[in-house]
């Protein structure tokens, strides 16, 4: 922490909140900003592969902030940028198609794609035909992504900005004060030497970009270039040799001066970024924008990475997830809860454990409406939760408990879903039918998560008697058990009563569960069974453990 209040400081961010939710505090970073209307808020993504949840937090992150702004009476645009002219270096393991579904390298034309290393993404054809290049499909991708989450971004191509101008007195001023750049830079990378040049032209050759430059002719604005080999990590893309003349439009900033060059063209106003940014290209990016740019820089804002099932998320090593397959699992509200939290705390997103996520937004938002005893918790709700959820409803919400939605997920008639409901008290006696329906798309969330986690809810209530076989100790066990459900009894004294039966009738107690997976779910195991039959009807619990049809 430093005492610089000058908001572009990452310590300034780090400062104690006197809002209750941090996107309000940085709105008054911004507002002291004294920025132009309308205001801009910026994210960026390269379009290397899959647009996965981790990109989500360039849009959500940059949406609460965008929101509190427009709250005061800001008009805000959410820009983002696709840096699109930035080269091809690896082939991804992963891709998305365009309905946002991961696909394998194997599924595409990998090796045309490896014929294109080297060359700037939107100057590949889209690897699934749809779009016009790589980059577009990329960008369509996470365009969608803002969709589904309710967020309306503006997507601005690199490549576009360099082929119409936009780019032109920034890279102009750049390569006048090459070397106040070169000096900048060098503090931050070893490899900028004397007859560093930052400026990367396509090679009108091979169409690769290359990285040697040797001459710049300000007047006419085009540099000199050898197509030379270019490192990337462990590999080395080769360059043609070819030597030729390259525009200020046909090649681009290396990435440490692009991104500032972003801030000026787009005007931006604040960024978020995450925690690798924060370490590399943010201070070069503050010392090339004041000292080579003459700009001031927007406000800064870094979130930390969320790990995925408790890894680190990496599209590499397949531990992702996409906004789509998320969305099947749960509401847009919850996964935009989750970005409203706190940005500076290293979170996990356990998709094992998605009903502990659920349970604390149903929590949120019950201290929205009606508090709830944790006043951290209360405070937070009243402020974030109308960012949320817009336009909150006068009413809570009726909102099934994620488990229990699961239970119902077992069982596929929508009229026994409700008569459970009900009888819980998870739905109101005279809830009408738009609350029910509102109510019950829980289930399908639910039952989607069962099936990919394959857990203790992935079973199917079988509505008509399966074809079964038993012991007549067995059969006499069940009888009892029947006895004991029509007795009124609750899912608990259910579950202890299968203990007491097959102690009684001197059978295993695993076989008397055995049975019931069978006569339930057809299938050798299941669900805690007492409770699931106590949830359940009981006419028809009894007639099924009596093998009634
Ligand atoms: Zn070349």
């Amino acid at each position: 922490m430093s005492d610089d209040n000058s908001p572009h400081t990452l310590a300034a961010a780090d400062n104690d909140t006197h809002h209750d939710f941090w996107a309000d505090e940085i709105a008054d970073q911004v507002e002291a900003r004294n920025p132009d209307e309308p205001v801009v808020v910026k994210g960026g993504v390269s379009p290397s592969g899959v647009a996965h949840l981790g990109n989500v937090n360039e849009i959500m992150r940059g949406y609460f902030v965008a929101e509190a702004l427009r709250n005061r009476g800001h008009e805000v645009r959410q820009v983002f940028t696709s840096d699109d002219k930035d080269p091809l270096r690896k082939l991804p393991r992963k891709l998305a198609n365009a309905e946002g579904e991961i696909v394998g390298l194997g599924e595409v034309d990998a090796g045309a794609l490896g014929r294109n290393l080297g060359k700037p993404y939107m100057a590949i054809p889209d690897p699934f035909g749809d779009s016009e290049s790589y980059a577009a499909h990329f960008a369509a991708l996470l365009e969608a992504d803002a969709e589904r989450l309710g967020v309306e971004i503006e997507m601005h191509s690199n490549t576009a900005m360099y082929a119409d101008g936009t780019f032109d007195p920034v890279v102009s001023g750049v390569l006048e004060n090459a070397e106040t750049a070169r000096a900048v830079l060098s503090a931050y990378q070893d490899k900028v030497d004397n007859k560093y040049v930052p400026f990367n032209p396509v090679c009108s050759a091979c169409g690769k970009l290359t990285e040697t430059v040797t001459d710049i002719d300000l007047e006419n604005e085009t540099v000199e270039y050898v197509c030379t080999d270019m490192d990337v990590g462990d590999n080395t893309i080769e360059g043609c040799g070819h030597e030729g003349t390259a525009t200020f439009r046909e090649g681009k900033l290396p990435w440490r001066f692009e991104w500032p060059a972003q801030w000026q063209v787009l005007g931006v106003d604040f960024e978020p970024f995450g925690k690798d940014h924060a370490e590399g290209s943010w201070p070069s990016g503050v010392d090339i924008a004041e000292n080579v740019l003459d700009i001031e820089p927007p406000v800064p804002m870094v979130y930390e990475w969320f790990t995925l099932n408790g890894e680190a998320l990496s599209s590499s090593a397949g531990n992702i997830v996409t906004v789509t397959e998320l969305l099947e699992l749960l509401e847009p509200e919850i996964i935009r809860y989750f970005f409203a939290l706190h940005p500076k705390k290293a979170r996990n997103l356990d998709l094992s454990r998605l009903d502990q996520l659920v349970d604390d937004f149903d929590r949120f938002e019950r201290a929205y409406y009606e508090g709830v005893e944790d006043e951290s918790v209360t405070t937070f709700a009243k402020a974030a939760y109308p960012y949320v959820v817009e336009n909150p409803t006068d009413d809570r919400p009726i909102r099934l408990p994620y488990t229990f939605a699961a239970v119902l997920g077992m069982v596929d008639e929508r009229e026994l879903r409700i008569k459970l409901a009900t009888d819980e008290g998870h739905i109101p006696e005279d809830a009408d039918e738009a609350t029910i329906e509102a109510a019950l798309a829980r289930v399908e969330k639910a039952r989607n998560w069962a099936e990919r986690m394959d857990n203790a809810y992935n079973y199917r209530l079988q509505t008509d008697l399966p074809t079964v076989e038993f012991e007549p100790a067995v059969e006499a066990a069940l009888d009892e058990l029947a006895d004991v459900v029509e007795s009124g009894s609750n899912g608990e004294q259910i579950q202890a009563a299968i203990y007491d039966t097959a102690r009684a009738h001197n059978i295993e107690i695993s076989d008397l569960f055995e049975a019931g997976y069978r006569l339930f779910f057809d299938e050798t195991q299941g669900p805690r069974l007492g409770e699931f039959l106590g949830e359940l009807e009981q006419e028809f619990v009894v007639s099924r453990l009596r093998q009634q049809r």
